[in-house]
């Protein structure tokens, strides 16, 4: 299986500055994140119409500087993260992370 159908992240932690998130892969890939853009990203129930795909949430209603207040591991295969808006249902699965990947490598 290639890296980028199963990737597993090596190490999850903040940017220095403390703007953004970033994953280290254990291809040796690194990702950094905006916080909104992740937030944007949530894929749970109240975010995405499950049957569709089609996006519920209004992007108008999160904050610009949207933070994550907590990440946690999910089993093996996620992160989680409890955001300064609230909302804390969305779980990230490393494939999903990985897919939305914003450098210009993977864009
Ligand atoms: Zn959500
Ligand atoms: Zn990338």
């Amino acid at each position: 299986m290639s890296p980028k159908s199963n990737p597993r992240p090596k190490t999850v932690e903040p940017t220095e500055d403390g703007q953004r998130l970033r994953i280290v892969w254990q291809d040796g890939h690194v990702s950094e994140y905006h916080p909104r853009a992740l937030r944007l990203l949530c894929p749970c129930a109240g975010c995405v119409e499950e049957m569709t795909g089609r996006p519920l949430l209004n992007p108008a209603a999160v904050p610009e500087d949207v933070m994550p207040e907590a990440i946690h591991y999910v089993g093996r295969y996620a992160l989680r993260f409890r955001w300064s808006d609230g909302h804390e249902t969305g779980i990230y699965p490393w494939d999903l992370l990985r897919r939305s990947c914003p450098c210009e490598a993977c864009g």
